[in-house]
């Protein structure tokens, strides 16, 4: 039986936004998580992890002792504010040199393996590769010709130099990593993947931080009544997540709770996170909105969260809304299954793996705004459905553990040290053959 290798140090690449910065708001979501929860599960399995990224200020030290077994290194490239992930392509050398530099200070061969996250981050994984000559695995986390197959209405096209960016990664790295069936689909259809090279690996969620918990208990402690529904919208807000959608589907049923006075529970919409990508250029877009739809009043804007209360805003509701355009997982919805709070999602991309539809929650699709509002309608009118989706929302979450990412992790690791070192022997025999054939290879074991 062959023994899979496992890799004593492992180089993560996150160029735009680092594992410590708090998730929800500008650039800061769902890869952070990633990154860190696999980090240190990787660590607390044996592999020594150093995770790149850009310094962003002047108060992140060079090297951050961030976990037992886990180092970020801040790399700088550029300014440290001010710069836009649009302008990172222009600091990708500056980062490079760092990342290189940190690995000259060692001794040779200090990483077995990168693991690049997002095309950024793989275009500097595949000159390290070339340099150290170790196996390069990519996650893309999102994809630009997926993102921009789905736009959300008005929001701006992912540019052509990301497509071409993210085409090379694909081409260049020995292993990608999918988060779904359906990603891994993608990059095989639209970047022309070869499907042997791809692992599929589901993300997972913190299982131990988001648990089950008095519904009751979490609105004191977030100061929300006791007596209103509540549907939550959680992550970053901008166009493709469609928070808007969500306020205008239950706008409504707002108004219809109010008419009908005191035997109807009044509808409330939490929503939590702050602005991100083109959802910067108006960030109080929600509050207006809200306004326009004579609903200012029923709904509730937190900032972002850390995850500890996180977990209360999930257990504070009863049903969590993922209504986004594209999503190539969806850990918030993973992460209120765990919380035993049902999820309503738009059935796009990962988030059919993420929601069992009819079990956990609901899968809506498209985003016509009558039919989720009639969905909306349906599930909070119906207490005992909403009971039996509740009932089953952690059981399906526990299929999703970081403990499980981990593992599945390293065994992609372990092929792509596998298959860097059959092509190393295949280049040899090759060699040697050549020098045979010239007469030549007696010389070659006597040297
Ligand atoms: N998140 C958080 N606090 C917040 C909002 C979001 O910690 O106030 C985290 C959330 O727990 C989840 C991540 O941000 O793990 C968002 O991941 P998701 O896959 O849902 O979306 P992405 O950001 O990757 O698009």
């Amino acid at each position: 039986m062959s023994v899979i290798p496992v890799p004593r140090r492992v180089a993560l690449i996150s160029v735009h936004t680092s594992p410590l910065a708090q998730p929800g708001t500008g650039d800061a979501g769902g890869m952070n998580v990633y990154v860190w929860q696999t980090a240190t599960r990787l660590a607390r399995r044996g592999v020594k992890v150093e995770i790149f990224t850009r310094a962003t200020s002047s108060s992140d030290a060079p090297v951050v002792d961030a976990a037992p077994g886990v180092l970020v290194r801040h790399v700088a490239a550029g300014p440290f504010e001010g710069l836009d992930k649009q302008d990172l392509p222009g600091q990708l050398c500056a980062f490079t040199a760092g990342v290189l530099r940190a690995e000259a200070m060692n001794e040779p061969g200090y990483y077995d393996l990168i693991h690049s996250h997002y095309w950024l981050s793989g275009q500097v994984g595949w000159l390290a590769r070339d340099r150290w000559s170790v196996p390069l695995v990519h996650t893309a986390h999102t994809l630009a010709a997926v993102k921009n197959a789905s736009l959300a209405k008005g929001d701006t096209a992912e540019p052509r130099l990301r497509e071409i960016g993210e085409q090379q990664v694909v081409d260049e790295a020995d292993r990608l990593v999918a988060n779904t069936a359906t990603e891994a689909t993608e990059l095989v259809s639209m970047y022309g993947a070869d499907p042997d090279r791809i692992d599929i690996v589901t993300p997972g969620a913190d299982l131990d931080c988001y648990t089950t918990g008095s519904t009751a208990a979490a609105r004191a402690e977030l100061g929300l009544n006791p007596d209103e529904r509540i549907v939550t919208f959680v992550g970053r807000i901008q166009p493709l997540k469609a928070p808007d959608v969500l306020l205008a589907a239950a706008a409504p049923l707002i108004h219809r709770a109010r008419q009908a006075g005191s035997g109807v529970p009044p509808l409330r919409v939490l929503i939590v996170g702050g602005p991100s990508g083109s959802g910067l250029e108006r960030p109080g877009v929600l509050i207006e909105q809200a306004a326009q739809l004579g609903i200012a009043d029923a709904v509730t804007f937190l900032p972002p969260q850390p995850s500890r209360r996180l977990a209360d805003v999930y257990r504070a509701s009863d049903l969590v809304a993922v209504p986004s355009y594209s999503e190539s997982f969806g850990l918030v919805a993973i992460e209120a299954q765990a919380c035993g709070t049902p999820v309503i999602a738009a059935d796009v991309g990962g988030l059919s793996v993420a929601v069992a539809d009819g079990r956990s929650g609901l899968l809506v699709p498209g985003h016509d705004i009558d039919t989720w509002t009639s969905e909306l309608e349906s599930v909070l009118g119906q207490p005992d459905r909403l009971a039996e989706l509740a009932a089953a929302a952690r059981g399906h979450a526990e299929q999703f553990s970081w403990e499980h990412t981990a593992d599945q992790l390293l065994l992609s690791y372990g092929r792509a040290m596998d298959s860097l070192e059959s092509s190393k022997h295949a280049v040899l025999t090759e060699h040697l053959s050549r020098k045979g054939s010239l007469g030549l290879t007696e010389g070659i074991g006597q040297r």
